[in-house]
């Protein structure tokens, strides 16, 4: 083992971690501390709670190269959850790549929506990402049977290892395809999704740090709209008389989809407020 020299303390953690935060607060990360110490944390492969006791301690040189590291990329802009390779989401822990759109809390209101309607038999999540609400759902609603798609073959990848991580794999069908492509035919009692509904132009003007993440996620073309177009007006081939739609929209797209709904036959739709207070999810019943 090698002794420290006499003269030079230790770097311990919680050195290493007061000189973090000044270095993400100098790049304008918004929780510098919070940030350091999740990164701190993963790095020494330690969960927050047992680094906060450690604080005094030394830190090890590999812990310390692949923190710094990691602390790196964060100062360059990429985002927290894409560095620590998973986020909470429903309190389940699902494992997030640049390949699937980071859940947000948000989303969550879709699972508080769909926990209260009752009642469903089957359920189809349409562009599932990282399968946070079909593999949520399933692991709260134990009777039901549930399908979840996307384009992306690497997003269905992660959505399918998240499954096993909740182990509801098996009560989980996956399909890559476009929309309903790989669900022809089939009716379910819920229709979930959070589609790609940014307008391109925030994207690409940088209004928002969106940029790590899959465009595929999130770009709904001009208006934000293009998805939930197609998805909406092609929703009541897919559902069982009285069936719900539970979508995610943008807080400034309320009118908009209230309208497409009604253009598709629905006479019982309504948007819910998020926590924030701002329009966030259609729910509509046929
Ligand atoms: N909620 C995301 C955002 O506004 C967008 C997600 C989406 O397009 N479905 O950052």
């Amino acid at each position: 083992m090698q002794t420290p020299s006499t003269n030079e303390a230790a770097t311990t953690l919680s050195t290493v971690l007061d000189t973090a935060t000044q270095r993400l607060a100098e790049v304008g990360v918004d929780n510098p501390r919070f940030d350091a110490e999740l990164l701190l944390a993963e790095s020494c492969s330690l969960d927050r709670s047992a680094m906060h006791v450690r604080l005094t301690s030394p830190i090890t040189p590999a812990d310390h190269r692949r923190f710094e590291a990691l602390l790196e990329k964060r100062a360059q802009g990429v985002p927290l959850q894409y560095l620590r390779g998973h986020q909470e989401f429903w309190s389940l822990d699902f494992e997030i790549t640049p390949d699937v759109l980071i859940p947000r809390p948000e989303t969550e209101l879709l699972i508080e929506q769909a926990l209260e309607l009752g009642g469903i038999e089957s359920l189809c999540d349409i562009g599932t990402g990282s399968g946070c609400i079909a593999i949520t759902l399933a692991d709260a609603l134990p009777g039901v049977a549930v399908t979840a798609s996307d384009i992306s073959p690497a997003a269905v990848a992660v959505a399918r290892r998240n499954a096993e991580r909740v182990s509801v794999s098996d009560r989980i069908r996956f399909a890559c395809g476009n929309l309903f492509d790989e669900v022809v035919g089939q009716r379910f009692t819920l229709i979930a999704s959070n589609p790609p509904y940014v307008e391109s132009t925030a994207i690409d003007g940088g209004q928002r740090e969106l940029s790590y993440e899959p465009r595929l996620a999130l770009d709904g073309g001009a208006d934000g709209l293009d998805v939930i177009r197609r998805l909406v007006a092609a929703t009541p081939s897919y559902l069982v008389a009285g069936g719900w739609l539970l979508m995610e929209i943008g807080c400034d797209q309320e009118p908009a989809v209230l309208a497409l709904a009604h253009d598709a036959g629905c006479r019982d739709a309504t948007v819910v407020k998020d926590y924030a207070g701002l329009p966030r999810l259609l729910r509509a019943r046929w």
